[in-house]
């Protein structure tokens, strides 16, 4: 029965009727997964009423209105001057007041043409915007003929979307979805029942107070995730009190360690060197270590990481290094490649695109324990990789991993140590119950020589001025990240305003690049790469959110971010992480848009005032209001799908205690690990 019930919700989402594999893979990037489960774990943030409204002169710009419009002309889009305008269709409302709806994405365009004939009426349903006198519906998400106003429903329920993805496409898969659940949930167990019923009150509120933190599915729901967490942190820490891998401490001809000190381009931080006693003193019991590494971004975690593994190498012992994506692990394998090499340390890579005859030699090498030190992705524990003696494992962005992830790579050796990398600083106050099973030291200082990040915040008007600034700077060398932000509620045109501003500073500059999460990812790691490239004439590059947390420019000394106040402050500092790696001062510079609420000026200020990722944490959990949700996939978090940081706390201590009474072999609260396991290449 429950088999049943987990093939579903592992099933890919590109077999669901309408997606296909460019959609789910679009779907990857916004919900973390391309599984039904990850889709149904991704709640909508916001319930809207679409007013009804006769008059458009009635309506508050922003609000989502549904309107009978009379469609007077179509002007198809064309480029005017090299900007894109964008389809236009005129239309009258009953008072004869214009309104003009928008396309700027031409998919389906001949389709919505033939279904509003000039001289009819229609029904419009979308967001009103209004500058100065004009009304404007851009991509309005109903187009009905007057008798088919029931088809539009009353209210919008509104996910956290990213690139490529529509509201429409969201509701059209959850409805789906949740028509299929019924016949897998027939005969399964109460509690199974119940937080599926939990679940479909979420996805299909009937008013915005469902989605509170304290209305009744949701504060369930936060039980269950936060109970499956604690769960899984106590039965670590019970099977970490019982392993025990002692290694027998060799005879040493020569010292690796000694060699690598000598081998590195700069001398390491009072901080870099206290975090690797702590790591040196772990690994010299007989009780595996996990430890979590927290350091803010650039404070070089890498080379601690890489300081463990030599370690390791010289008490005969592997080293995994696990990465979240292809590009870090390339990155990291180009760092620690010639490093390994000055000190005659095997280092190899595998990740997914290794294949055939390569591949083979690679897992030979490792199994016979002559490759001491492979960096790798998810690959690194697939079945067919077998390591001589596993004895560290290291994961760097920790919190793209789930337990399970972690956990298949850890049996690959007998109760390997454990390294854990994390760049998000988790206030105090919550690691305890976020990391309760390892212990935690802190990079707290930066690389001697670097200097402060000068950020600043401006306002989009001033763009022009910008770009004339910029120019000096880009003449003399400098390198320059321009970050266009997700488009308020996902429409299709994230893509677009990226093209467009791509197009601009075109005009401006030569040398500008462009990546954004609908380009093929082989196109856009070559992008990156060549941004990177200290001798490609790449000077600027446009990036949707899709740059990767971690990657590595030292020349880039400018990071743009347009719309700031859209970001998180987790995020925007994870962005602003990307400058100031080198010894050159370096800017962020924080654009913001007309509509900038008093949070979102505060956010931007903390910016301003502090370059301290661990005051920014604090300041994020003060601060992130429930409705703020825009953007939660980047915001570098511990990534809670229910919880609220603020509102939950006494859930927090509720299911801390029933995970430590709870006996591990609890079928439900298996069901529950399994179910909030961002791991997505187990089995049930
Ligand atoms: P992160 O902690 O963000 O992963 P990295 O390990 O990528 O940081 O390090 C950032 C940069 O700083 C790298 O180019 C690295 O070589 C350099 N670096 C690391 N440690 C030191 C140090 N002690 N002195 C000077 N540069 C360092
Ligand atoms: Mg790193």
């Amino acid at each position: 029965m429950k088999k049943e019930l987990f093939d579903f919700l592992n099933t890919d989402l590109q077999f669901v009727k309408g997606v296909g594999p460019k959609v789910a893979a679009r779907f990857a990037d916004v919900v973390g997964g391309r599984r039904v489960l990850d889709f149904l774990l991704h709640r909508p943030s916001a319930v809207r009423p679409r007013t009804v409204t006769e008059y458009v002169a009635d309506a508050t710009p922003g609000v989502t209105v549904t309107i009978e419009l009379l469609i007077k002309s179509v002007r198809p889009g064309r480029s005017f001057r090299g900007r894109r305008v964008p389809t236009q269709i005129v239309c009258a409302d009953h008072a004869g007041a214009a309104v003009l709806i928008q396309f700027f994405n031409s998919n389906f365009l001949d389709y919505w043409l033939k279904k509003m004939p000039v001289g009819t009426w229609r029904i419009f349903s979308g967001k009103l915007e209004r500058t100065g006198t004009r009304n404007i519906i851009n991509h309005p998400e109903f187009i009905e003929e007057p008798e088919n106003i029931s088809k539009i429903p009353a209210i919008q329920v509104i996910y956290p979307a990213g690139e490529g993805l529509t509201q429409k496409t969201f509701t059209a898969v959850r409805d789906q979805i949740f028509a299929a659940l019924p016949d897998r949930l027939a005969g399964v167990d109460e509690n199974t029942c119940e937080f599926f019923d939990a679940l479909r009150a979420i996805h299909f509120p009937t008013g915005a107070d469902d989605l509170l933190p304290n209305a009744t599915p949701m504060a369930k729901l936060a039980y269950y995730e936060l109970l499956a967490h604690q769960s899984a942190i106590a039965i670590s820490r019970r099977t970490r009190m019982d392993a025990r891998n002692a290694r027998p401490v060799r005879p040493q001809k020569y010292n690796l360690m000694e060699q690598f000190y000598s081998a590195l381009p700069f001398a390491l931080t009072g901080a870099q060197n206290r975090v690797l006693d702590e790591i040196f003193s772990d690994m010299s019991r007989s009780m595996p270590m996990m430890r979590l590494v927290q350091g803010d971004v650039g404070s070089g975690k890498t080379i601690v990481a890489l300081a463990a593994a030599v370690w390791m190498a010289q008490r005969g012992g592997q080293t995994a290094l696990l990465a979240p994506t292809d590009t870090l692990a390339q990155q990291h394998y180009a760092k620690l490649k010639p490093l390994c090499d000055k000190i005659g340390i095997v280092c190899d890579i595998l990740t997914g695109r290794d294949k055939g005859a390569l591949r083979r030699e690679k897992l030979i090498s490792l199994r016979s324990g002559r490759t001491r030190v492979v960096v790798g992705t998810h690959a690194l524990f697939s079945d067919d990789v077998e390591y001589k003696d596993l004895g560290l494992v290291i994961i760097d962005e920790q919190h793209r991993f789930g337990v399970a992830q972690r956990e298949a790579l850890r049996s690959k050796g007998r109760h390997p140590d454990l390294l854990a990398l994390s760049a998000t600083p988790i206030p105090r106050t919550l690691s305890m119950t976020m990391y309760g099973d390892m212990d935690v030291s802190i990079i707290n200082e930066k690389p001697a020589g670097r200097l402060p990040i000068k950020t600043s915040k401006i306002p989009m008007s001033r763009y022009g001025e910008l770009v004339a600034h910029l120019a000096p700077q880009i003449n003399a060398g400098a390198k320059v990240f321009w970050v266009c932000p997700l488009v308020e509620e996902g429409e299709e045109s994230n893509m677009t305003a990226a093209a467009s501003r791509h197009d601009d500073l075109s005009k401006h500059f030569s040398g500008v690049g462009l990546v954004h999460g609908q380009m093929d990812k082989k196109k856009r790691d070559e992008v990156m790469a060549k941004f990177a490239d200290d001798d490609s004439d790449m000077r600027i590059l446009v990036a949707t959110t899709v740059i990767e947390v971690g990657i590595d420019v030292p020349r880039a000394t400018i990071i743009v971010i347009e719309n700031a106040e859209r970001f998180g402050l987790a995020a925007l500092h994870q962005l602003r992480g990307r400058v100031g790696r080198g010894n050159r001062q370096s800017y962020c510079i924080l654009l913001f848009g007309r509509n900038l609420s008093d949070d979102g000026m505060r956010r931007l200020d903390v910016l301003c005032e502090t370059d301290d990722g661990f005051a920014i944490a604090e300041q994020d959990l003060m601060m992130r209001g429930v409705g703020e949700l825009m953007g939660t996939r980047q915001s570098g978090w511990i990534q809670y799908h229910f919880v609220d940081y603020r509102m939950h706390r006494d859930l927090f201590r509720l299911a801390s205690r029933a995970a430590m009474e709870m006996p591990a072999s609890d079928a439900w609260t298996r069901d529950l690990m399994y179910i909030f396991d961002r791991g997505d290449s187990i089995s049930a």
